[in-house]
């Protein structure tokens, strides 16, 4: 059986992983992971770090992604966001890959700090 090309797998990792604000994060070499194959031997393949790139690229020049996106944070184009894992995200709920700062405010604001 032929498998997806890579660039719609990684799409479809980021469609089925985001949150409401559209950011599907992961840690580092995860997406690279979730994009393996097992081959006939039963061997783990793991894609080259570049290939992840590229199919990133890709995904994004097809509109699949938005401009951002990278092997840490796949960001879905806002007018595709539907949902989202974690009823309690919303679009604005930020990404701890992309808006850190924000993030850790947010955090001292709840501690009245
Ligand atoms: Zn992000």
């Amino acid at each position: 059986m032929q498998q997806s090309p890579l660039w719609l797998r990684v799409a479809c990792l980021a469609y089925g992983h985001h949150l409401g604000n559209g950011h599907a994060t992961f840690g580092p070499g995860e997406v690279r992971l979730a994009l393996s194959t097992v081959d006939r031997d039963g061997v783990l393949r793991q894609p080259a770090s570049s290939d992840v790139t590229r199919a990133i690229r890709t995904a994004v020049g097809y509109g699949w992604l938005a401009e951002g996106s990278g092997a840490r944070c796949l960001i879905i184009p806002r007018h595709a966001i539907e949902g989202g894992r974690g009823g309690f995200s919303t679009e604005h709920t930020p990404c701890p890959v992309h808006d850190p700062e924000r993030r850790v405010g947010r955090h001292l604001r709840a501690l009245g700090k």
